[in-house]
């Protein structure tokens, strides 16, 4: 994983909800989402969790795999009674860390044959989303 910079804690905030559109402090922590996403199994944070940790101003929230996991699908947003759009917020997420050059893969480490297992649209979709 590549090396991270540090986030001050207020400008992730700022940041998060300047690209999102989202007020971070509209979210009470009902987890309405986490019990409507289907990938949390895959995350090593629940939705409701992110959401946490940015109000926290946590910035280890930047190294969570959940944002890259996320598939923009809109159940939680759905679910949630205050109208909080998380795929929203994972997307500024991703787009922080990119815009650092902090890419969640790199094509260099992937093995020559888990590459030529995978159909092209996924590789080329995934680069899109997870490499800047
Ligand atoms: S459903 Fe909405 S209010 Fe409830 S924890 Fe998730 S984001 Fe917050
Ligand atoms: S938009 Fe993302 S976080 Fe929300 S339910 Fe779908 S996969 Fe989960």
């Amino acid at each position: 994983m590549p090396r991270q910079r540090e986030v001050s804690t207020e400008r992730l905030r700022e940041r998060v909800e300047e690209m999102s559109g989202e007020k971070l402090f509209a979210c009470y922590q009902c987890g309405m989402c986490s019990a409507a996403c289907p990938l949390t199994e895959e995350m090593d944070r629940l939705p409701s969790q992110v959401i946490r940790a940015l109000q926290l101003g946590d910035p280890t929230v930047i190294e969570s795999n959940a944002m890259w996991v996320c598939a923009s699908c809109f159940a939680c947003e759905v679910r949630c009674p205050k109208g909080v759009d998380l795929a929203k917020l994972m997307e500024a997420l991703r787009q922080i860390r990119l815009r650092r050059s902090l890419d969640w893969i790199s094509l260099d480490e992937l093995p020559r044959e888990r590459i030529r297992e995978l159909p092209q649209i996924a590789l080329v979709a995934s680069l899109r989303k997870k490499a800047g």
